[in-house]
């Protein structure tokens, strides 16, 4: 066997092969793990089809690697998968499928490993090694997918206005892996994308989203990011991202294509960071350029408030997008309402409240706004770049002595609404709220220091003006 193997792995894969034998079944290690290892790629995901039954593949597996090993199967699908250790082993039986026009789901019947590889979405997916006895470890490989490995291209094993109609899925498989490994689609097959590109709505959306996170995580999601818009995907899953196309001119002014530079503030924050959410957040941070875009006269094309619209747009593109609604969608929507804050923190004579002010508001997460914003600097003037980053060095130094001084991160003010309530005898009301709000205000702009006492002081001094006097 010509592919790089671990020894646990190749010892599995003997038992796999052995068990086939026993079965009497011809076993094959095929598809993305195949790939993977030729291209060493890291993988733990093996698939294995044999001519015959699968699950009786997985079962007689498992009962050879010990008494407790569960085989999880699925008697519609004739699949089964085996855990052992940190690998997943997929098994199936080898099929032939025949696909209608009017469904997603093919009529599928028992065939032979060359249907089974006939089914297979590319080339470079449908690599298989033999497990049988009298070939052990030779590579079956009838698409030359092996050539296209080296070539670093993308092409579908049967005509691919058909394969990608037949499933619509792998248009953006394709694209998936042109963005993670850097290959290139070959130009027949783009073009059978873009023609079949209405066809992806027949694709439930977490199978699309799926696959667009494997983009966001891809090295430089800018290659998978431009392939959905130039086959005409993106307008169809995700239009808002189409409104960011294009320049404007007016009066001989235009702007940035905002799309492009999106594009490549993903790229840029990709360098720095593998977080699918921080990655997020960049191709998010300027999608309420378009609805606050404006011309104003003398001035030229301005976008305010583009930050706290976009930010009301992620949640609902995380509902569209079926992402999840928690923590992970109220990080994105923060950094895409925060993302011009630092960079006003970069002008000349920034006090110590408003470096105060921007580590209260960001908390935690200030690390990865500081990233999304050094992402954000696309200019090509090389000087300019540099002079930015060097500024947001000195933010990030403010920022470390302010927070080095009064713990701002993650800090609660020292008076908080049950002390009010108490102190004045009062119940949950706008008072409380007010009064809770001036002394939080007056720590961070530095009025008085972030202690108990002077926070307590301030507030029977505020009181007063609500006419309230203390009840002990
Ligand atoms: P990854 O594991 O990185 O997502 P993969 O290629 O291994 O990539 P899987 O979903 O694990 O993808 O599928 C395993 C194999 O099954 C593929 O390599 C391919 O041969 C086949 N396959 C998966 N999805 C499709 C599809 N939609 N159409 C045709 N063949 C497919
Ligand atoms: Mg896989």
């Amino acid at each position: 066997m010509d592919i790089p193997c671990s020894l646990q792995e190749r010892k599995i894969l003997e038992k796999i092969a052995l068990a086939a034998q026993e079965l009497k079944v011809p076993a094959y290690l095929i598809g993305g793990f195949v790939r993977d290892k030729l291209l060493g790629r890291r993988t733990k995901d093996m698939d294995i089809v044999c001519v015959g039954d699968g699950i009786a593949l997985a079962h007689k597996l498992a009962a050879s690697l010990g008494d407790h090993v569960p085989v999880s199967f699925f008697k519609t699908y004739g699949t089964a998968q085996v855990k052992w250790n940190d690998l997943e082993m997929e098994f199936v039986g080898a099929r032939k499928e025949s696909y209608r026009q009017e469904s997603r789901n093919p009529e599928v019947t028992e065939g032979s490993l060359q249907d089974d590889q006939n089914r297979r979405d590319f080339t470079i997916n449908a690599l298989a090694i033999s497990l049988r006895d009298e070939d052990y470890g030779s590579l079956l490989d009838p698409f030359n997918g092996l050539a296209d490995l080296d070539a670093k291209i993308i092409r579908t094993p049967l005509e691919p206005a058909q394969t990608f109609s037949d499933d619509p899925l792998r248009m953006m498989r394709a694209i998936r892996f042109a963005s993670q490994l850097q290959f290139t689609i070959v130009p027949e097959a783009f073009q059978a994308i873009q023609e079949n590109a209405e066809r992806i709505r027949i694709i439930t959306q977490e199978r699309i989203t799926d696959e667009f996170n494997k983009i966001m995580l891809s090295p430089k999601p800018s290659v998978g990011l431009d392939l959905l818009y130039k086959s005409g995907l993106l307008k169809i899953i995700f239009p808002q991202m189409i409104d960011l196309v294009g320049v404007e001119m007016y009066e001989g002014k235009g702007h940035k294509d905002n799309f492009y530079h999106t594009l490549q503030v993903v790229d840029n924050i990709a360098q720095h960071t593998k977080d699918l959410w921080l990655r997020w957040a960049a191709l998010l941070h300027d999608i309420g350029k378009p609805a606050t875009k404006k011309f104003e006269p003398g001035h030229g094309w301005t976008f305010h408030g583009h930050d706290a619209v976009g930010g009301k747009m992620v949640t609902r593109i995380f509902s569209r997008f079926k992402l999840p609604m928690g923590d992970k969608m109220k990080l994105v929507k923060k950094l895409v309402e925060l993302h011009l804050r630092p960079i006003s923190l970069t002008k000349e004579n920034i006090t110590d409240s408003a470096i105060r002010r921007l580590l209260f508001d960001a908390g935690d997460d200030i690390d990865g706004l500081m990233l999304l914003c050094e992402a954000d600097i696309t200019s090509k003037n090389k000087v300019k770049v540099k002079r930015y980053l060097e500024n947001f060095e000195l933010v990030r130094a403010r920022m470390k002595e302010v927070e080095e001084t009064d713990r701002i991160r993650n800090w609660q003010p020292p008076i908080t609404g049950e002390i009010i309530m108490e102190t004045f005898a009062l119940t949950p009301g706008r008072v409380v709220g007010d009064l809770k709000t001036a002394i939080r205000e007056a720590i961070l702009d530095g009025e008085i220091p972030n202690t108990y006492e002077a926070a307590y002081a301030y507030m029977l001094e505020k009181a007063k003006s609500y006419n309230l006097t203390p009840v002990k």
